[in-house]
C-alpha cells in the first residue's frame, strides 16, 4: 500500500461520516506498512464537540498499539487538523501528518496557525496530499447537498 492507498481508506471512512449526515473527515494512522487506528467525524452522531476522526483514530491506535505514544506511526487525514486534534497529535507524538486539504476556518496546521511549529516538545513532520482533490470535493459535495436540502450549514 501507498500514501494514496491509505488517504483513500480515509476518504472512505469520510464518506460513512457523510452518509450519517457528519461533515465528511476520515483518518487513518499507520505503522510500519498496517493501518493501526482509523475514525471518522462523529460530532452529530454522538452530539460530541470533540468526536473527531483524528482523535478516534488516536484512541483506537493507543488501544490496539497498547500505548500512548505513536512512535514512527504516519497519520492520513483527509481535513487538516483543529487546534484539539494538533494537539492530540502533539500529545501522541505522532510522527507524520498528512492531510488532504487545507482548512482555512480552523485549520491548526498552517492556516490559521501552525501548532506544529510552536515551542511544544514534539513536532510531527507535515505533508499535504496526497487526493487533496478528491478530499477538497468530499467536502464540497457535502455542503452542497445540505444546501440543496435546505439544512443549515453547521460547519
Ligand atoms: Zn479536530
Amino acid at each position: 500500500m501507498d500514501h494514496k492507498d491509505y488517504m483513500r481508506r480515509a476518504l472512505e471512512l469520510a464518506a460513512q461520516a457523510g452518509a450519517e449526515g457528519d461533515v465528511p473527515v476520515g483518518c487513518v494512522i499507520v505503522r510500519d506498512g498496517a493501518i493501526v487506528g482509523e475514525g471518522r467525524n462523529r460530532r452529530e452522531e454522538n452530539g460530541d464537540a470533540t468526536a473527531h476522526a483524528e482523535l478516534e483514530a488516536i484512541r483506537d491506535a493507543c488501544r490496539r498499539l497498547g500505548s500512548w505514544r505513536l512512535h514512527r506511526c504516519t497519520m492520513y487525514v483527509t481535513l487538516e487538523p483543529c487546534p484539539m486534534c494538533a494537539g492530540g497529535i502533539i500529545n501522541a507524538r505522532v510522527d507524520t501528518v498528512r492531510y488532504g486539504t487545507r482548512d482555512d476556518k480552523a485549520g491548526a496546521c498552517g492556516s490559521v496557525l501552525n501548532l506544529f511549529e510552536e515551542r511544544f516538545n514534539h513536532h510531527p513532520r507535515l505533508y499535504r496530499g496526497p487526493l487533496e482533490r478528491e478530499c477538497q470535493e468530499i467536502l464540497q459535495d457535502f455542503f452542497q447537498g445540505l444546501r440543496e436540502d435546505g439544512a443549515g450549514e453547521n460547519g
